[in-house]
């Protein structure tokens, strides 16, 4: 299996650079005609989804079709902190989103340097006396509380789950953007020119194609920002309040979260940008227009948090795609046009663990040994 820096073959969308390096290349295929089961979308959640599909029914012809290259999307370009539960919360039937996001990577054997050391939740108001972190930020950033959570390599988490997909025996496809979903039986996957046909098919491809997974309407694109620091020295990362390592992000308003590298140096991410439509993500530029402004805007703010920073310079300047539902609820459903299609998505900015969490549990779904959530 051949191994290559993943920049260059995503080097046409100009949505910066991110810390994290994906080291796996697919075998080049011919392009199936049919295959039992179908995933669209090269993210966490489709690759989580294909891996636990071989793994339990190696049986079936698992096919993975990915629009630019493996982790293109949110995956390759998050933050890559883990935490519990989703972006609304608890949900019915939800479970232990971590312990199975922990379970999932163990029982497939995918090492992304999971840590689970905790994360803080900082705030303007109701700080703790004993706030190793005190920041200016409108106003004074301290911690409010500790909750379960921690961090993986995204990087490693995108390539591990894909060489372990393809180890099962799931075949990944690059370059493969499925255009249309003809929703006869068996389905009919068209891309150009080509037409595959699948018993059954999971839509992962969250922010973009929302035509192809029907939500368009029912859920919000949306670009995010983040960059990171040059390495720290230990008694900087003292001063900050960062010596434990711990990710944080703040319960109120402006928003910020961040996390270390294992350089030393700490990622920081905030903004939102509205699209018209989940197309102009593509285009998004960073140096460019509001990307450039906010981008501008995060590193102010990163060397106005403590004198440590004021001169701090920047490695990485990067973002990504979120999608936002109703409520901020993941969508987990049957597609509007057929029961044998799965959509999965919009998790919002709290998709690394549960992404695999609930890729896994879509796997079972489509083997019928599961039911889908109620919350869906
Ligand atoms: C900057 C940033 C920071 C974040 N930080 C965190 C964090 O710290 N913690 C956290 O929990 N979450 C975070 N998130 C959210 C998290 O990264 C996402 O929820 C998660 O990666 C979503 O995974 P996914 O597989 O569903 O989607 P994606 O990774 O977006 O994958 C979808 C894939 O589908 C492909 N695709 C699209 N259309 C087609 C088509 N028609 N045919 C074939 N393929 C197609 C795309 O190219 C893409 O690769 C962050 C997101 C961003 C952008």
């Amino acid at each position: 299996m051949a191994n290559a820096p993943h920049g260059s073959r995503a080097a046409k969308k100009r949505w910066g650079k991110s810390p994290w390096t994906i080291d796996f290349l697919p075998l080049p295929r011919l392009l199936p005609g049919q295959v039992d089961f179908a995933v669209v979308g090269g993210g966490f959640t489709g690759l989580a989804a294909a891996a636990w599909l071989s793994h339990l029914a190696p049986e079936n012809c698992v096919a993975v079709f990915e629009a630019e290259s493996i982790g293109a999307g949110a995956s390759g370009n998050t933050g890559g902190m883990v935490l519990a539960e989703s972006s609304a919360g608890d949900l019915p039937g939800l479970g232990d989103v971590l312990g199975g996001f922990g379970r999932t990577i163990a029982e497939l054997g995918v090492d992304c340097d999971f840590d689970l050391r905790g994360a803080w939740e900082i705030g303007r108001k109701g700080g703790r006396k004993d706030s190793p972190i005190a920041w200016s930020d409108s106003g004074k950033l301290r911690v409010v509380a500790e909750v379960a959570g921690g961090t993986v390599d995204p990087g490693k988490l995108v390539s591990q789950l894909a060489r372990t997909a393809d180890r099962l025996g799931v075949h990944i496809y690059e370059g493969m953007r499925i255009d249309e979903i003809g929703f006869q039986n068996p389905l009919c996957l068209k891309l150009g020119a080509k037409e595959i046909r699948a018993e059954n098919a999971l839509i992962a491809t969250n922010a973009q194609s929302l035509e192809l997974s029907g939500l368009a309407g029912r859920a919000e694109p949306k670009f995010t920002l983040a960059l990171a620091t040059e390495p720290l020295k230990p008694a900087q990362l003292e001063v900050l309040g960062l010596a434990s390592g711990k990710p944080f992000y703040t319960v109120d308003l402006p928003y910020l979260w961040g996390r270390m590298l294992p350089t030393g140096g700490v990622i920081f991410g905030s903004g939102l940008i509205d699209v018209e439509n989940w197309r102009k993500l593509i285009d998004l530029d960073i140096d460019a227009g509001r990307a450039a402004e906010l981008i501008a805007r995060i590193e102010r703010r990163v060397r106005g948090l403590d004198p440590v920073l004021k001169s701090i310079g920047f490695t990485h300047w990067w973002g990504g795609p979120i999608l936002i539902a109703e409520d901020w609820s993941p969508i987990f459903i049957h597609h509007g046009r057929s029961d044998r299609v799965i959509v999965l998505g919009a998790y919002a900015g709290q998709g690394v663990a549960l992404s695999v969490h609930l890729g896994r549990w879509a796997a079972e779904a489509m083997l019928g040994l599961r039911k889908l959530p109620d919350w869906g």
